[in-house]
């Protein structure tokens, strides 16, 4: 039987609903837990967490969210789990690490491929650790990412294998498609826009994974469309991988997200144009709570924040109906892509 393994333990694929693929609950970069000013209000937090889900997901249908943050970037096992009590939405944590300039602490940096396909393993099927401590909450899918040079973003240089991805991040992919097919869980992935400039960071993830004998068809390539580079979608589409929209509503790297909202929703009818309609899925990328952000949930400072839930059938649904896209081919895109990627086959 096809389920997603939440963080409440396997729940039937089929009953998902509505899937956000690429979402943040709790989220601060590493070293955010060590800062005064970011001292989390434990309460507090889930309760504000979960408004916005009861608000934002249920009457739009979602009942599924793949909390996409690396354990080094906030991860909080706890906390997703009494998001998803108050809630009743599936909530999906995810193995892996962030981008080798931002995040995989130095502790893992030091060990082998085959440690780190442990570590993953371990995440998936026992359960993940949080501040020295054991829980029972496993997670359901594997993260890796690359890029991001600097606190000032900038293009990647020449690392492993002669590709623009660091060694660590290198060791961190291989490690990842080994507990994946240990596991048959899905991986999504983090790629960085200034890339671009130099290289498809897409199709260097895939060929890693494949290099390790990964599926594709089990691997999305998140932050795709930010901005639509076309071309290398579709090679990354040919390789037999998917392809992720987010950012709808959020002006990560450009001046205007409507302006980015209008190149998405053009990149997306391009590409179903061209056949590839089973293959994309589609989220915001959204920090539900980022304790830098503010104290009241009225007047969030930071981007990923203030993006209303609603905005999927106020705004961008709309958007992609003058566009001509159909409800069918929405729901291939919210339901049945997400669900055959990201679900895990119980039996295995
Ligand atoms: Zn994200």
């Amino acid at each position: 039987m096809r389920v997603f393994r939440t963080v409440l333990g396997d729940v039937p694929a089929e009953s998902s609903g509505r899937i956000l693929t690429h979402e943040h609950l709790l989220y601060g970069y590493p070293g955010a837990e060590l800062d005064h000013r970011t001292v989390l209000d434990y309460d507090n937090a889930v309760g504000r967490v979960a408004d916005q889900v009861t608000s934002g997901m249920t009457p739009n249908g979602y009942g599924t969210l793949i909390d996409m943050t690396p354990p080094e970037v906030g991860r909080h096992p706890q906390f997703m789990a009494d998001v998803a009590r108050r809630t009743g939405v599936n909530v999906v944590a995810i193995t892996g690490f962030f981008p080798e300039r931002m995040g995989v602490p130095y502790y893992w940096r030091r060990q082998t491929r085959e440690e780190l396909t442990e570590f993953f393993v371990r995440d998936l099927t026992e359960g993940m650790v949080f501040a020295w401590q054991q829980t029972p909450y496993r997670a359901g899918a594997i993260k890796i990412a690359t890029g991001q040079e600097s606190v000032t973003p900038k293009a990647s240089p020449v690392g492993a294998h002669g590709r623009h991805v660091h060694e660590v991040e290198d060791r961190v992919i291989r490690a990842a498609a080994h507990a994946a097919m240990q596991v048959g869980c899905g991986i999504n992935t983090h790629i960085d826009p200034m890339d671009f400039e130099v290289t498809n960071p897409g199709r260097e993830q895939l060929e890693i994974l494949a290099e390790e004998g990964m599926d594709l068809s089990r691997v999305i390539i998140g932050h795709a469309f930010v901005p639509p580079q076309v071309e290398m979608m579709r090679e990354i589409l040919k390789m037999g991988a998917n392809v992720q929209l987010d950012h709808i509503g959020i002006p990560w790297r450009v001046e205007s997200a409507e302006e980015l909202d209008e190149a998405m929703a053009d990149a997306l009818v391009e590409l179903i144009a061209d056949g590839y309609l089973d293959r994309i899925v589609l989220s915001f990328d959204r920090w539900f709570y980022n304790p830098r952000s503010t104290e009241t949930a009225d007047d969030p400072k930071l981007e990923n924040e203030k993006v209303d839930l609603n905005y999927m059938f106020t705004s961008w649904v709309p958007r992609l109906r003058g566009k001509g896209v159909t409800d069918e081919q929405l729901d291939a895109i919210m339901i049945h892509n997400p669900r055959r990627i990201l679900s895990i086959d119980a039996e295995k």
